[in-house]
């Protein structure tokens, strides 16, 4: 696709530059054609080649929330299917679970993981299909901040006991190490990342949004998608031809039909179905989160950074850009391309603006003559620096409506400045 269209742009390239002059080819028109081109060429999803899978894909499961209250018929169905194609999936266990809700900050009661449910675990790490990783100690929210989160804002002290004592816990039941922490509801602060480096932790696995610090030894496995856009990412992952790219799936019990008939949103048969497919495919690695650096060679701090920064830069632009750019966690040297177009994008859209707005506003040369009009620049900048200043002092995140309004006015503004020089020349020439 990216080579078909380049070819065409080489020929009207030729066509102009050797068959006509070349100064036929400077004219507006083929310059706002152009840049149309360049446009056509920065969109995401246009300029990438058909895969033939060359690239190889990583897949990692990231099952939640298995406790002492988690529905173990259904995690057992899990264990099976994951048994029967011999693939691995990580286990988030909760080895002291709150009894009520997750979100009841009162509640002190709390339920131990017990024997039934250990034994299953056990069983499935030794036979290497399940990787037992730490999700919290009771999973239940902290009173000391206004979000969802086990950990974070808690002091060092109580942190520290609160992961030491479900560490020990999990690999005095099951006799291996944990290296891999799954902090409840994704939320942790730079304390957390701090015990978990004393702690020996290798992986730390959240969303995408974290905080990071790059001098501990902590690898960052970040989930991006869910079961139901995970076709979506793998095709995704395809077009990239990123080799580094990682794909970790989050579930929990909540997302199957059996275990919530309301918010459940696929069967465990139609589960069972999609992992068979991505068996089958041959461009497709499934591991575990502790495995994963023996896959992909860089899960530093600032891959996981860059990652972030990536999907920040994606939500200052128009929402196709948002095109699902968080559900693969890129290798750096993707992202640095895709930042690279978006970056182009924020400067051709006002090139644009003034291209339009100079070709319209030197076509009305008797109103651009007029001393007043020429005013209208310098007024247009006022507005833009108080527009800008506004934003800048009053939101935390400038998104891309704002972004498209500065745009828009930088155009204005550069075209009727180009137009204005531009009579002055001819005004100077005929006298
Ligand atoms: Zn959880």
């Amino acid at each position: 696709m990216e080579r078909r269209i380049l070819h065409f742009y080489q020929q009207i390239l030729t066509k102009y530059l050797f068959k006509r002059k070349i100064k036929a080819f400077i004219t507006p028109i083929n310059f706002m054609s152009s840049v149309f081109l360049c446009m056509f060429f920065i969109f995401p999803e246009v300029g990438y080649c058909d895969s033939d899978y060359k690239t190889k894909i990583t897949i990692a499961f990231r099952y939640d929330d298995y406790s002492a209250v988690s529905d173990t018929k259904l995690e057992k169905q899990i264990i099976e299917i994951f048994s029967d194609f011999n693939i691995p999936i990580t286990f988030g266990v909760i080895p002291n679970v709150v009894s009520s809700m997750y979100s009841d900050t009162i509640s002190n009661e709390f339920i131990i993981l017990k024997r039934r449910k250990i034994n299953i675990l056990k069983k499935a790490s030794r036979e290497g299909i399940v990787e037992i990783a730490l999700h919290g100690y009771t999973h239940r929210q902290n009173l000391k901040v206004n979000i969802y989160t086990e950990f974070s804002g808690l002091d060092y002290n109580e942190q520290y006991r609160k992961i030491k004592q479900g560490k020990n816990f999990l690999e005095n039941e099951i006799g291996s190490k944990v290296t891999t922490f799954i902090p409840p509801w994704n939320s942790y602060d730079s304390i957390t990342l701090q015990v978990l480096n004393e702690l020996n932790f290798q992986f730390i696995s959240s969303d995408i949004i974290g905080q990071s610090y790059n001098n501990s030894g902590l690898m960052y496995v970040p989930f991006t998608c869910e079961v139901n856009n995970l076709k979506d990412a793998i095709m995704l992952a395809r077009e990239n031809l990123d080799n580094s790219a990682l794909i970790v799936v989050m579930f929990h019990q909540d997302n199957f039909i059996e275990a919530n008939k309301n918010k459940g949103y696929i069967s465990i048969t139609e589960f069972a179905e999609i992992i068979s497919w991505i068996s089958q495919q041959k461009d497709i690695n499934i591991i575990s989160i502790a495995e994963s650096n023996n896959h992909i060679s860089d899960l530093s701090s600032s891959r996981y950074a860059n990652n972030l920064s990536r999907f920040q830069l994606a939500y200052r632009l128009p929402p196709f850009f948002r095109y699902k750019s968080n559900i693969i966690y890129s290798s750096q040297a993707r992202i640095y391309k895709q930042k690279t177009v978006m970056y182009i994008y924020l400067i051709l859209i006002p090139l644009l603006i003034a291209l339009i707005t100079h070709l319209v506003s030197f076509r009305m040369r008797s109103f651009i003559a007029h001393k007043k009009a020429k005013l209208i620049p310098y007024f247009l900048l006022i507005i833009l620096i108080f527009f800008g200043a506004a934003y800048y002092f009053t939101v935390d995140f400038i998104g891309y409506m704002a972004i498209l309004i500065m745009q828009l006015l930088v155009g204005i503004i550069f075209g009727i400045m180009v137009s204005v020089r531009r009579l002055k020349k001819r005004i100077a020439l005929l006298h």
